[in-house]
């Protein structure tokens, strides 16, 4: 197996520096994972990539636009089908795969392993020992999480799979994933009791959880951080922990039951 890196020209908040498109080379075949988003100079980058091995698919973790939107060009341009979970404003999947289904190349399979949280339709893709986690886990930046119980779900379900390295959408490839998921996971739960502490020292809305928890931060993160409170609300609601508007906003009231 061999494993490059193509390095998207969209480095931002957002996407660190820039989106990681995967070429996984087995004998004279390949997959894409990831292709980004459509620039030229990116895609002519992957093409160079690609140049003297037989793609046999394009797969996609997830439909954000710095991940998805060149899959269905590049896949039509190799006559090979574009796979992913689920369709996206910029993706169209031609084959749909779930937890446990493949796709074969040279001698590997890509396996997919369902991993939503960072976004319903998130998966990964493992290899071998190692997997393909798009924004599921982030080297060196906070995932933005739209569920918090799958999240959590999501990165349970990794840690004892026996995974050598992952392989994320953004930032460095990581070595120890054992580590690192079990440190996700910490920091999760330790986010979650600081949101039932502040809501006993008497937060009663997203805005006070946010201002009590995020006082050492920059205002401007503010809205960011409501993002990732009122998914930790929508779960510890889910668990019967507090009480708060169905899609809470700033100014929602929450409290505990
Ligand atoms: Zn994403």
């Amino acid at each position: 197996m061999n494993i490059e890196c193509i390095l998207a020209p969209n480095a931002g908040p957002m996407t660190g520096p820039g989106t990681n498109s995967w070429v996984v080379r087995s004998g004279n075949e390949s997959v894409l994972i990831d292709p980004g988003p459509i620039i030229e100079s990116h895609l002519d980058a992957i093409r160079q990539a690609l140049h003297e091995t037989t793609v046999r698919a394009v797969l996609v973790t997830h439909t954000h636009p710095d991940h998805a939107p060149a899959a269905n060009p590049l896949a039509a341009e190799y006559g090979v089908p574009a796979i992913g979970n689920r369709p996206g404003p910029e993706f169209r999947p031609d084959r749909r795969i779930a937890d446990g289904e493949s796709v074969g190349f040279g001698a590997l399979q890509a396996v997919c392993v369902e991993t939503p949280g960072h976004t319903p339709e998130s998966v990964s893709y493992r290899i071998r020992d190692a997997l393909f986690v798009g924004d599921h886990i982030m080297g060196g930046s906070t995932v933005m999480v739209e569920d918090m119980g799958d999240y959590l779900n999501s990165l349970r379900k990794l840690q004892s799979i026996g995974l050598e390295a992952l392989y994320p959408g953004h930032g460095p490839v990581i070595d120890a994933p054992e580590v690192v998921i079990a440190e996700y996971v910490a920091h999760r739960l330790e986010r979650e009791d600081q949101i039932l502490s502040a809501l006993a020292g008497g937060a009663g809305s997203v805005g006070a959880i946010v201002s009590d928890i995020y006082r050492d931060v920059d205002p401007a993160l503010h809205p960011a951080a409501a993002v990732s409170v009122v998914a930790h609300l929508a779960k510890l609601s889910r668990d019967g922990l507090v009480e708060t508007a169905a899609e809470p906003s700033w100014d929602s009231a929450v409290r505990l039951r």
